[in-house]
């Protein structure tokens, strides 16, 4: 593991997945395995509905917990949207947005994804922007244009001083839920190219922002992806929904 300045964070992505009993059984694992996670920062975004429940249960214990979408409006005639203000009240940390399922399947673009980013900072909480490129994008060499696109986009609504709270998930589109994981020279590049573009506004920002890498990862690649030195931890989707395979992430990432 290279010596880095920020603590390694692994963020766990639930979809829409899991019952009621299912999320208080993987967050009861989760809790009996937590003293050995290592020295990671551990976060699980659980569907919505489960927040509540999910938040008592994890109080006192180590573990955070995160949305997975936030609306980019105050609290106000938004049917079926849910307030930033009303995940900080809740207890939640941290929040993802831009996913890509939200990006594709949801119709959300550059300028939505950083209205909730804004929205997700005015109340406190923690925005992990996600950014990544589709596979046509990448044999199309449009990489590095995508994934400042998005950034960019963010940069330019909040500020570079709103990154000093926030965290940047790199998340190829093609390596999303498919078993295909980008080599970690391939994530640390584009990991990179991430912090540079932080560092052109602020260098202490770009120094202290955690960028985490997602697509696939599972406990047998971690270590090699977090071993790069761009690579702060990672957000984790299917291997999230398995506290053993899980906890094995959090390890790889805290050394
Ligand atoms: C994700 O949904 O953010 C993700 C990285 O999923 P998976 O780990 O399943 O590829």
């Amino acid at each position: 593991m290279n010596p880095k300045l920020r603590r390694p964070l692994v963020a766990g992505n639930w979809k829409m997945h899991g019952s009621r009993g299912e999320a208080g059984r993987l967050v009861g694992g989760l809790l009996a395995g937590a003293a050995g996670a290592g020295a990671a920062e551990v976060v699980i975004c659980p569907a919505f509905v489960h927040l509540a429940d999910v938040g008592r249960q994890l109080a006192g214990s180590p573990i955070a917990l995160g949305a997975q979408d936030v609306c980019a409006e105050e609290p106000g005639a938004h049917t079926g949207e849910v307030a930033a203000a009303m995940l900080a009240d809740i207890g939640c940390r941290y929040v993802i947005v831009g996913h890509s399922e939200r990006r594709a399947l949801y119709g959300e673009d550059d300028a939505l994804v950083a209205r909730k980013f804004l929205a997700a900072r005015r109340h406190g909480l923690v925005p992990v922007l996600c950014v990544g490129e589709t596979l046509a994008e990448r044999d199309g060499g449009a990489t590095a244009a995508v994934v400042l696109r998005q950034l960019d986009a963010a940069l330019a609504a909040a500020g570079a001083g709103a990154f000093e709270q926030a965290v940047v998930a790199y998340e190829p589109v093609w390596a999303i839920g498919t078993g295909r994981t980008a080599t970690p020279e391939q994530a640390q590049e584009v990991h990179a190219l991430i912090r540079g573009r932080i560092g052109e506004k602020d260098a202490r920002i770009s120094a202290s922002l955690r960028v985490l890498y997602g697509g696939s990862v599972k406990a047998g690649n971690a270590l090699e992806l977090f071993s790069m030195p761009d690579v702060d931890g990672g957000l984790i989707g299917g291997a999230s929904l398995q506290a053993g395979e899980f906890l094995a992430i959090c390890r790889a990432a805290g050394g």
